[in-house]
């Protein structure tokens, strides 16, 4: 890449993603038509019961290889995609390969998607979720969507509505990025959670950091009294595994398990045509 230099020499960066000024710029004005290129596409990363290692589903996360920039983090074009108004479209766009792919996957295998915050808030998702039930023919049972705690950050009246007509719809909600945000234990007990996702943050230091295995281990004993599953993402060490079994999380997402990957490679995890997971 050129670098990017404002008049007297000095790289400026986009506040929002920390992007050079003029990437965040041109990956604004391309996205739009990204879709179209056939240049973003999805991959899936497995999650599985942590007591025997089944798969029990997998992550739904995009990827945008750009022509001349390459990979660009979907951390980043999410966040323009919310501040342009584009995140409709592209939530839509996901969510609906998502359940065509998983219609694919053998048994009963989930497929978890993420919604951005704006999406939950301000498009109408509970269309844009029966719309993809319906044009796939997915069982609800078999689709959960990961939000984040900033989607339910003052949340108006019609937060809570649209979480009621998504449960009634038969999917799942899960808690993504548990801890890092704006916890509050109200809300927990309000809204209608199947899953709290704990924070990948928590989990990469849970062997050096005695804090992070005490707030862990708490986060299970919320779960278990509101009765609902914990997940805990960016597992990467049987260390970190022996330590989650321990205190009674179910299921595991990370590097250990597998990286994100095709939904045909995935169908030929499910089927154990490659190497099993070691035990
Ligand atoms: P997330 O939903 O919390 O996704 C987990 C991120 O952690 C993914 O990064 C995943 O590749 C990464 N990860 C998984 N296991 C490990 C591990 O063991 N170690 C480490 N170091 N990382 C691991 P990714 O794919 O770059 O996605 C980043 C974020 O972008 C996601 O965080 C999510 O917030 C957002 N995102 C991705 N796809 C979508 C989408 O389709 N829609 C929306 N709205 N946001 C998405
Ligand atoms: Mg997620
Ligand atoms: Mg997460
Ligand atoms: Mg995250």
């Amino acid at each position: 890449l050129a670098r990017q230099t404002s008049g007297n020499g000095v790289t400026r960066f986009d506040p929002e993603t920390g992007l050079r000024h003029a990437d965040a710029r041109r990956i604004e004005a391309e996205l739009w038509h990204a879709l179209d290129k056939g240049e973003i596409h999805v991959l899936y990363q497995p999650q599985v019961r942590l007591s025997d290692r089944k798969l029990i589903g997998a992550e739904a996360l995009i990827r945008w290889i750009h022509p001349k920039l390459g990979f660009v983090s979907p951390q980043d074009f999410v966040t323009i995609a919310e501040a342009n108004g584009f995140i409709e479209q592209l939530g839509c766009w996901v969510l609906t390969r998502a359940c065509r792919d998983a219609l694919s996957w053998p048994g009963e295998l989930t497929v978890a998607v993420n919604v951005a915050p704006l999406q939950f808030q301000r498009g109408d998702i509970v269309g844009a979720v029966r719309d993809a039930l319906s044009q796939s023919g997915l069982s609800p049972k078999r689709l959960h969507l990961e939000i984040t705690e900033s989607a339910f950050l003052n949340p108006s009246p019609d937060v809570f509505a649209k979480m009621a007509d998504l449960k009634a719809l038969g999917i799942s909600l899960a808690l993504d990025d548990f801890g890092t945000g704006y916890s509050s234990f109200g809300y927990l007990a309000r809204f209608p959670l199947d899953k709290i996702k704990v924070d990948q943050m928590f989990v990469r230091s849970l062997m050096e950091n005695p804090a992070s295995r005490a707030i862990v281990h708490s986060v299970k004993a919320l779960c278990k009294g509101l009765g609902i599953a914990m997940i805990c993402e960016g597992v990467e060490t049987e260390e970190q595994v022996v330590f989650l079994k321990d205190i009674g999380c179910e299921q595991g997402q990370g590097y250990l398990f597998g990286k994100p990957q095709t939904s045909s490679d995935l169908i030929d995890m499910a089927e154990g045509a490659r190497e099993p997971l070691p035990a």
